[in-house]
C-alpha cells in the first residue's frame, strides 16, 4: 500500500471519521455518492468498491451493470459542513470495469485521457473558473415565482445582506476542504453571486467545481435559501456563466506567454484560441448542455452569442484578459461560453482538444473584434467573418453529431450516450406548451 493510502488511513483515525463518502459523477456532471465505513477503506484502495452502475445516467451499457469505484487518495478531505467530531470525509473516485480497467463512461477518465495526450507533448493545462449562481428564498416549489434573496447588483456591498453571510460561510467551507478561493462577490442579477477559484491543474479544478456546487447548495439550505447553477433561471435577468481561464504550461513555464508580444500572447496561445473558435460549434453541446443553456447564450446580459475573440470585449466568446506585465505566468485565455451547469470534466476535455487541434494544425488566429459584437448588424458581422454560436440545443447537437473531434475526444460510448440522452431532452422540451405561448397566442386568435 503506498504512502498516500497510509496517510488517508491515519487521518481517518486522527479525526475519528465515521463515514467516508465516495464521490463520482454521471455524464451530465451530477454528483453521486456512496458511504463506506473506515473498515472498508483498505479494500476500496486495493480492490475498489462494487456498485450497480445501471441506474446511473450514461455510466454503463445495458449488458454491463457492475462497476468498481476506486477512491483517489490525493482527494481525501473532511466534509466541512458535517463538523469535526464523528466526521464524514470524501474522496473523488475513478470508475473502473469489473476487470479493473478505466470505465469508458467515467467523465474523469475522459479528462485524464485528454490531459495525457497534452502531456505527451510536454503540456499541462491549468484552469481558473469564475462560477456564477443564484440564491433564492426557500421554500421554493417548481412552477412558483422565484424570489431572489436580494435586489442587489454587480459588486454591490449589501449591508447585513444574506449574500454576505452566505459567501463567508461558503468560502470558509471551501478553504477548510483545501480549495483556494480567489475572490467572491455579488453578481449582476438579483440574488446572483460569483465565486472564483484559484488556478490549479485541470483535474483538481474539475473536482473542486463539483465540491463547490455541493458546498454552495448545502450552505444555502442551512440559511433557508436555495442555490441554483441553472444557466438562465429568470427571463430578462443575467444568466449564470462559468468563464474559464485556460493556460498551458511547458517545463514549468506558461507557454501562452511571450514577453513583448501583443497582449503578451505567444504563438501557441494564438493557435489555441484559433482552435477554440473554429471548433466552438462542435463542442458547444458539451460546454452548454441543457435546453436552458441557450436561453443564456441568446439572452444578452454579457453572455456571448457570436464566435469571435477580443481584448476588452465582454461580448466576445474568447477574451485575452489584461495581464500584469511583470507577471508572465498570468497570460491566459478566457473562454466565456461555458455555463455553470456544465460537466466540468467533459468541458475541460473538449476545450483542451479544440485548442490542441489549433496548435497541432497551426491554425491562424482571426482578427479580433473590439466592437461590442451584439451591437453590429448581421451583415456587419458576416463581413467580419463572425459566425453565431448554435441558437439552441437541437442545432448544437447536429454540429456535435458530425464532429470527428468530439467522437475522438469523448470516446464512442460517451459520445453516443450523450447524443441520445440530449436528443431525448430536446424532444421532451419540444412537446411542451409554455406559459409564453399561452400568454402570447391564446387570446389573440
Ligand atoms: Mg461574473
Amino acid at each position: 500500500m503506498d504512502h498516500l493510502h497510509d496517510d488517508v488511513i491515519r487521518k481517518v483515525a486522527d479525526h475519528d471519521v465515521r463515514f467516508i463518502r465516495l464521490w463520482f459523477c454521471d455524464i451530465v456532471g451530477a454528483l453521486k455518492s456512496i458511504a463506506i465505513s473506515p473498515a472498508d477503506l483498505e479494500t476500496a484502495f486495493t480492490e475498489g468498491i462494487g456498485i450497480d452502475g445501471s441506474t446511473i445516467e450514461g455510466l454503463t451499457r445495458s449488458y454491463e451493470s457492475d462497476m468498481l469505484l476506486r477512491p483517489d487518495p490525493s482527494t481525501f478531505e473532511l466534509i466541512a459542513w458535517r463538523g469535526t467530531s464523528n466526521a464524514t470525509a470524501r474522496m473523488m473516485c475513478d470508475v473502473l470495469t469489473p476487470d479493473g480497467e478505466p470505465a469508458a463512461s467515467d467523465p474523469r477518465r475522459v479528462l485524464r485521457d485528454q490531459l495525457s495526450r497534452a502531456e505527451d507533448q510536454g503540456l499541462e493545462l491549468f484552469v481558473h473558473p469564475e462560477i456564477e449562481f443564484y440564491l433564492f428564498q426557500e421554500p421554493y416549489q417548481v412552477g412558483e415565482a422565484l424570489r431572489p434573496i436580494d435586489r442587489a447588483g454587480y459588486f454591490d456591498h449589501v449591508h447585513r445582506g444574506n449574500g454576505q453571510d452566505f459567501r463567508r460561510l461558503a468560502v470558509e467551507h471551501l478553504e477548510a476542504m483545501n480549495i483556494q478561493v480567489e475572490y467572491s462577490h455579488h453578481e449582476n442579477g438579483p440574488g446572483q453571486n460569483e465565486i472564483d477559484l484559484r488556478y490549479a491543474d485541470a483535474m483538481t479544478t474539475a473536482d473542486n467545481i463539483i465540491t463547490l456546487r455541493t458546498v454552495v447548495k448545502e450552505v444555502a439550505l442551512g440559511l433557508d435559501q436555495v442555490a441554483t447553477f441553472m444557466p438562465k433561471p429568470m427571463v430578462g435577468e443575467p444568466g449564470s456563466g462559468m468563464h474559464t481561464h485556460l493556460s498551458l504550461f511547458q517545463g514549468g513555464k506558461n507557454a501562452f506567454h511571450e514577453p513583448g508580444a501583443e497582449y503578451g500572447l505567444s504563438r501557441m496561445g494564438r493557435q489555441f484560441i484559433a482552435g477554440l473558435l473554429r471548433h466552438a460549434p462542435e463542442y458547444c453541446a458539451i460546454t452548454n448542455q441543457w435546453v436552458n443553456s441557450y436561453k443564456r447564450l441568446w439572452g444578452a446580459q454579457e453572455a456571448p452569442s457570436y464566435i469571435c475573440w477580443g481584448h476588452n470585449n465582454r461580448s466576445a466568446l474568447v477574451r485575452v484578459p489584461f495581464h500584469k506585465p511583470t507577471k508572465g505566468t498570468s497570460s491566459r485565455v478566457e473562454y466565456r461560453g461555458t455555463d455553470s451547469a456544465t460537466n466540468p470534466y467533459l468541458a475541460f476535455a473538449v476545450l483542451l482538444a479544440a485548442g490542441m487541434k489549433g496548435i497541432e494544425e497551426g491554425y491562424d488566429m482571426p482578427e479580433g473584434a473590439e466592437d461590442a459584437v451584439w451591437e453590429l448588424t448581421d451583415r456587419e458581422r458576416q463581413a467580419m467573418g463572425i459566425e453565431p454560436l448554435p441558437t439552441d440545443l437541437f442545432r448544437a447537437l447536429d454540429n456535435f453529431e458530425h464532429s470527428e473531434l468530439m467522437a475522438e475526444t469523448l470516446g464512442e460510448q460517451v459520445f453516443e450516450f450523450f447524443l441520445r440522452d440530449k436528443r431525448n431532452e430536446w424532444s421532451r422540451y419540444r412537446e411542451q406548451v409554455t406559459r409564453y405561448e399561452l400568454e402570447s397566442t391564446f387570446g389573440r386568435i
